[in-house]
């Protein structure tokens, strides 16, 4: 079966992930949960299209490999989104590193109830990744309209907190997810007093999301007294 019930660590308030395009994601993040996976060659799954239940659910489209990711043919992009339309009450979450795609296929059509999200883990660059740079993905995100739009902050980085705010607040997303590296990647992280005063900050004019794997950067998620919001309870 193509579709797949969402479980797991990656997020609550979606119900279903489906990845139509599936293989090996040309951006290779150095945290990715599929990488050494034998995933094989980045490919369009037409039998995926065919499917008929994909109604009234929440589902993330390509949580397996970036499907706006420059490598990937227009061809199989248009293909998924045709698809999709065909289910204008279901929500669909598309999120790329390289969001510029979004803005490309504007013009063909998105289904009424899609969320566009990108990943910025920081502000800054770090090496860890053959995605596009942290503002090739903000740039893109700000000029979108129309649409409603949503940032994780997965796994987060250290970052200057009034630089990634700003590009946040640019972007003016419905919401923001954050997370932690849930593998011990040994990545770059910031201090839990750094993350806290980033959840006060986006608090103001934006709804946070926050993960359990926050807790081993020290992170109670009672603190903030915040639970799994569903996510039609958003819109
Ligand atoms: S963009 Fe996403 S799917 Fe692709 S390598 Fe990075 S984390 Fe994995």
């Amino acid at each position: 079966m193509s579709l797949n019930r969402q479980k797991g660590n990656m997020y609550e308030w979606v119900t279903h992930t489906w990845n139509p395009i599936g293989g090996r994601c040309p951006h290779q993040c150095a945290y990715c949960y599929m990488l050494g996976l034998p995933v094989g060659e980045l490919r369009l799954r037409p039998k995926f299209l065919r499917d008929d239940n994909l109604s009234g659910k929440t589902i993330f489209v390509g949580s397996s490999t970036d499907m706006w990711a420059e490598d990937v043919p227009d061809e199989w992009i248009e293909r998924v989104l045709y698809c999709c339309n065909q289910f204008p009450e279901s929500t669909f979450l598309f999120q790329s590193k390289n969001p510029l795609r979004f803005v490309h296929f504007l013009g063909f059509g998105f289904p009424p109830k899609t969320v566009l999200g990108t990943t910025i883990e920081s502000n800054r660059d770090y090496d860890i990744s053959e995605a596009p740079t942290i503002w090739h993905r903000v740039n893109p995100m700000i000029a979108i309209e129309g649409h409603r739009k949503m940032v994780s902050i997965e796994p987060v980085l250290d970052f200057d907190p009034e630089q990634l705010v700003e590009y946040i607040k640019r972007i003016g997303p419905e919401f923001v997810s954050i997370g932690a590296d849930s593998k011990g990647h040994r990545l770059p992280e910031p201090s839990a007093e750094k993350v806290r005063s980033l959840i006060d900050e986006l608090d103001v004019f934006t709804e946070v999301k926050l993960k359990s794997n926050l807790a081993r950067l020290g992170i109670d998620l009672d603190e903030f007294e915040k639970q799994a919001v569903d996510f039609d309870s958003v819109a």
